[in-house]
């Protein structure tokens, strides 16, 4: 790992090590040009996306320790695609010199959500109503737990779950058993369905020297609770647009986080801002970045985590749309058949990640950007309408 420095000798970070090598991390290699970084990922697969632009891939399961400590030793900093690492068998690295950012403190807090619930709580900021199950509890004590949250409500498995895997909205309490036992009776959280007008989030990256950096707020929609289409700049007040920064503001610096980040939250009819979650890496809620900011959010991760001032975050259009491709029912011709479509509009940006069709799976989105007067629900339907045709 680095060399020995002294306080006022910041190290020279070159080589840039990520565990994970999806679309977060493919998406990294235009920043990484321009800075100069070198990257290697490890990663499972040869034909995950970020092998394709690595200088160098370790083909390893993301939990794999061992192979981190080799990654550790070809770079001069580690940092996250996916949060789904073994934190505690990363730790002996700390020890022997491994510079992960951000730091495994944070990335342990990300891996339970109820961990996350708390801290929002310590840090006196808005959740909704939730009580957490450990797992296995009788059907009584299920019911009595999810009285004081009411119902509607949401489940949602603590660990591991992502794009809305694992989150079940339960209508009434005749539901709540036959929906824990699909989930394995898992240690769940149960949180008050939120009916919220809009679904916003945020990306902030800090550097390690407590600069700070923060996004304009975004609008996401989210189908079947996966994330359809982004509008940026949220169209919301300008006393929520800076609720939304001070809340990031209040979320880097309570964290100490050293990286990029995302904050997802529920904006309720009266204009209150409750957090959902977090994420301390690159967001698909971000992607609009690379296209519609002077800066994106994944030159920012690597500006963040090897020491150099960070760009600025301002919108470089009045406001941009990013659609995501998710895979169809349809066979994988449809899949190319439409793609190219999309590639036909000439003011669309499409990124298409390589990786195999299925349905759900994120396999790309487009990014539109956009003057003051256009509509973005229309031009996002424009393209949705392209891809998803009659499927929704
Ligand atoms: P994941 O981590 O799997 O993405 P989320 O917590 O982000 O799960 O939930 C996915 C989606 O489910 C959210 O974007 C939102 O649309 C819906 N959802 C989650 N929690 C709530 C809630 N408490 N109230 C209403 N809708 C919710």
């Amino acid at each position: 790992m680095g060399q020995a420095r002294d306080d006022n000798t910041p190290p020279t970070i070159q080589r840039v090590g990520v565990i994970g090598g999806g679309q977060l991390a493919w998406m990294m290699a235009p920043g990484a040009t321009a800075l100069g970084l070198q990257l290697a990922v490890q990663t499972p697969h040869p034909e995950d996306p970020a092998a394709a632009i690595a200088q160098h891939t370790i083909l390893a399961p993301i939990t794999d320790v061992d192979a981190t400590a080799v990654l550790a030793g070809q770079c001069d900093v580690i940092t996250f695609e996916n949060e789904f690492i073994d934190c505690d068998g990363l730790q002996p690295l700390v020890k022997q010199g491994t510079i992960f950012r951000p730091g495994l403190e944070l990335m342990t807090l990300v891996l339970d959500k109820l961990d996350q619930r708390q801290f929002f709580q310590q840090m006196g900021l808005l959740n909704p109503r939730y009580v957490a199950l450990e797992g296995g509890e009788a059907p009584e004590v299920l019911l009595a737990k999810a009285q004081p949250v009411g119902f509607p409500l949401v489940m949602k498995t603590r660990r591991l779950g992502y794009d809305g895997y694992g989150t079940f909205v339960v209508a009434d309490p005749s539901q709540l058993t036959a929906v824990w036992h699909t989930s394995g009776r898992a240690p769940v959280l149960l949180e008050e369905f939120v009916p919220f007008k809009q679904e916003l989030a945020i990306v902030a990256a800090r550097s390690a020297r407590g600069e700070v950096a923060i996004y304009p707020a975004v609008e996401t929609q989210q189908v079947n609770q996966i994330c359809r289409r982004v509008v940026a700049p949220a169209r919301v007040s300008p006393a929520v647009m800076a609720s939304m920064a001070t809340l990031a503001h209040t979320l880097v610096n309570g964290l100490d986080l050293v990286g990029v980040m995302a904050v997802e939250c529920f904006l309720t009819k009266d204009d209150q801002v409750l957090i959902n979650e977090i994420a301390p890496r690159t967001h698909n809620s971000g992607h609009y970045t690379l296209d519609a900011c002077v800066t994106s959010q994944f030159e920012q991760q690597l500006r963040a985590i090897s020491d150099r001032p960070l760009g600025p975050t301002d919108l470089t259009c009045a406001q941009a749309i990013m659609v995501n491709l998710l895979g169809l029912e349809a066979s994988g011709a449809t899949h190319q058949e439409r793609l190219a479509a999309l590639k036909a509009i000439p003011q669309a940006q499409v990124y298409w990640y390589g990786k195999s069709p299925r349905p759900g799976r994120k396999l790309g989105h487009v990014t539109q950007c956009l003057g003051a007067d256009a509509d973005p629900a229309g031009v996002a339907a424009a393209i949705e309408g392209i891809w998803y045709g009659a499927e929704t």
